[in-house]
């Protein structure tokens, strides 16, 4: 039985009766066969990619346990659970694909885990204004190839495209590989229809802008669950790129490389995909350029003349920075693999604890935070290497993503925490932002204070006022403390 299952973040359950009662009138609104509280079904609805999970389950422990899966299908559906789960105080933990990096749907105090996948149809392509409403459950990749199907791109390219979906992208404030030109999931989402709580369904206008008081439907971005749940968005789509250029280049230093961006930014150019790694990763992804130095990946897209136009200004930028020209396959390389993510499980296998840390920084203290955060991951006893990458670029800054792997003798989770207190304290330490794409989830929770100062006071205000029973994926976002984690 499920419930037997040793779980180590468990903080509470419902009682079993009030569970089958929710159950019985579940089934009424969704159907008999699309609630269940199968052992498989909670077992693969109570983890997301948190690297604790993978440590633990290798352990033959589980993070915690939800007591009910449901799959609605439409919005009123949800609504309907929503409201009754308020009725009873039940928690509900909703669940797109589980690809969260950070806990984010770990069923802390049991309860019902609404999973969207069943809403995953695209209601309206607004071919003339560009826009695409799509129901939140909708797989990344389904979503961008039935795009591309009609002529169209979606813009938007995490790695985990394959594993995750566009309410996660929403509830996460998501950012894709393509990100410099297409923008980041806020960017693109024009409205949102969500319901709250109480069973409240409200939505926002599909229009370019307003100027009518906040977007209460934006509220709901990065939310990660915490207020209510996302059912569908309208979002920007582009027609397909008339023409791509790739190029890369590598530099002697990581500051110069820097710089180079700093300037083509500023001149006003925004190449969809722009990487620069440091040595160590110049080396394990593009073992012809070696690890002496870094290389800076490429690739502008969009209208013809505008494409030839951003390249030679990019071209004259980064020359002036001492850039040599590395060529188009670099790229092409990179295009090949961009959505592998099987190494961190390899590693695993292996006894490693493997995690990725994106910070965002502004330009003048890129480098430094790139310096602390790698000397502080080094500096904690099993750790063997500390490399890292910047991506997402913008006139004022970039984000900053740092891989982290060891070996460590002892306990892995003590070595795991020593690792993200000593990064999160390097990164504060510089100014630099917590994080830039991947959320807060349940892990990063510990550091909210430190990010927010009193903003975190406003925003358990909102929670409170929106989801007064806490129903809403309690212990996430650092909203509330959760003492199993935090001693
Ligand atoms: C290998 C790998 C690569 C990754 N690469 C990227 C990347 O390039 N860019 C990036 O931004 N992220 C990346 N991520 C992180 C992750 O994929 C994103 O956060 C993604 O947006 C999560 O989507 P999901 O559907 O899997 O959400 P889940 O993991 O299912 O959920 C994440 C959170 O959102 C909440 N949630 C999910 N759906 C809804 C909804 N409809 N309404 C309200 N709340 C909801 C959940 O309760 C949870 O708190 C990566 C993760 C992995 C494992």
């Amino acid at each position: 039985m499920a419930q037997d299952m040793r779980t180590v973040l468990q903080e509470s359950r419902v009682e079993q009766a009030v569970m089958d009662r929710y159950a019985a009138e579940a089934a009424k609104i969704v159907g008999e066969n699309n609630i269940s509280a199968n052992q498989a079904d909670l077992l693969s609805a109570c983890r997301d990619y948190w690297p604790a999970n993978s440590i633990w389950m290798r352990e033959g422990v589980f993070p915690a346990l939800p007591q009910l899966v449901a799959w609605p299908k439409t919005t009123a559906q949800v609504s309907k659970l929503l409201a009754l789960a308020n009725q009873e105080k039940i928690p509900v933990t909703p669940y797109g694909e589980g690809s969260g990096a950070l806990g984010g749907v770990v069923p802390l105090r049991g309860g019902v885990t609404i999973d969207l996948k069943l809403m995953n149809k695209i209601r309206v392509l607004d071919e003339r204004n560009l826009l695409v409403t799509v129901e939140s459950g909708l797989n990344g990749a389904l979503y961008e190839e039935e795009l591309n199907r009609a002529g169209y791109t979606g813009g938007h390219f995490p790695q985990s495209l394959r594993c995750s979906s566009v309410g996660g992208w929403l509830a996460c404030r998501a950012a894709g590989q393509f990100s410099t030109r297409y923008g980041k999931i806020e960017d693109m989402a024009v409205s949102l229809e969500a319901v709250l709580p109480d069973g409240t369904v409200f939505s926002g206008r599909k229009v370019p802008r307003t100027a009518t008081g906040p977007r209460v439907d934006h509220l709901l971005l990065g939310s990660e669950g915490t207020l209510g749940i996302i059912t569908s968005a309208t979002l920007r789509i582009w027609p397909l790129p008339e023409k791509r250029h790739l190029a890369s280049y590598t530099f002697e230093k990581l500051e110069s490389g820097l710089e180079a961006i700093r300037l083509f930014m500023r001149a006003g150019t925004r190449p969809a995909v722009v990487r620069l790694y440091d040595g160590q990763e110049t080396g394990n992804h593009f073992p012809e350029l070696g690890d002496k130095r870094c290389a800076l990946i490429l690739l502008i897209e969009g209208n013809a003349r505008l494409v030839d136009a951003e390249a030679e200004v990019i071209d004259d930028c980064v020359r002036s920075e001492g850039a040599e020209s590395a060529g188009a396959e670099h790229v092409e390389h990179w295009l090949e693999k961009r959505f592998n993510i099987g190494v961190a499980s390899m590693l695993f296998q292996k006894g490693a604890v493997l995690d990725t840390i994106e910070v965002t920084t502004n330009w003048h203290n890129a480098y430094t935070t790139y310096l602390a955060m790698q000397d502080a991951l080094l500096g904690v006893e099993g750790t063997m290497l500390a490399s890292g990458h910047y991506s997402h670029v913008y006139p004022e800054g970039a984000a900053l993503y740092m891989t982290v792997v060891g070996f460590p003798g002892g306990d892995k989770i003590s070595y795991y925490k020593k690792l993200w207190q000593t990064a999160m304290e390097a990164c504060h330490k510089e100014g630099a932002a917590f994080s830039h794409h991947h959320g807060v989830g349940l892990h990063r929770g510990l550091w909210m204070t430190d990010e927010h100062g009193s903003g975190l006071e406003v925003l358990k205000k909102i929670k409170d006022a929106l989801d007064p029973e806490g129903i809403m994926n309690p212990g996430k976002l650092g909203l509330e403390e959760v003492q199993l984690w935090q001693k």
